[in-house]
């Protein structure tokens, strides 16, 4: 699995930092950083990261 985050379309509501606390977080400008390759252990997190942003901001590239 690879995703992408649209920084440009993300308003920090947090909700996947939420769904997926050890692949996205916000850094100490509060920006969203995150794992661009998740570990096959957090694929079900992203995916519910995914189904939970209100901006439709994460993008998975590729389900392994
Ligand atoms: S849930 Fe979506 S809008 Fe909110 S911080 Fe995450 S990517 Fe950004």
């Amino acid at each position: 699995m690879t995703m992408t985050v649209d920084l440009d379309l993300c308003q920090n509501h947090g909700q996947c930092v939420y769904a997926a606390p050890e692949v996205f977080a916000f850094d100490e400008d509060e920006i969203l950083t995150y794992q661009p390759e998740p570990p096959e252990s957090q694929h079900d997190k992203v995916r519910a990261a995914v189904a939970a942003c209100p901006v439709r901001a994460i993008r998975l590239v590729g389900e392994s």
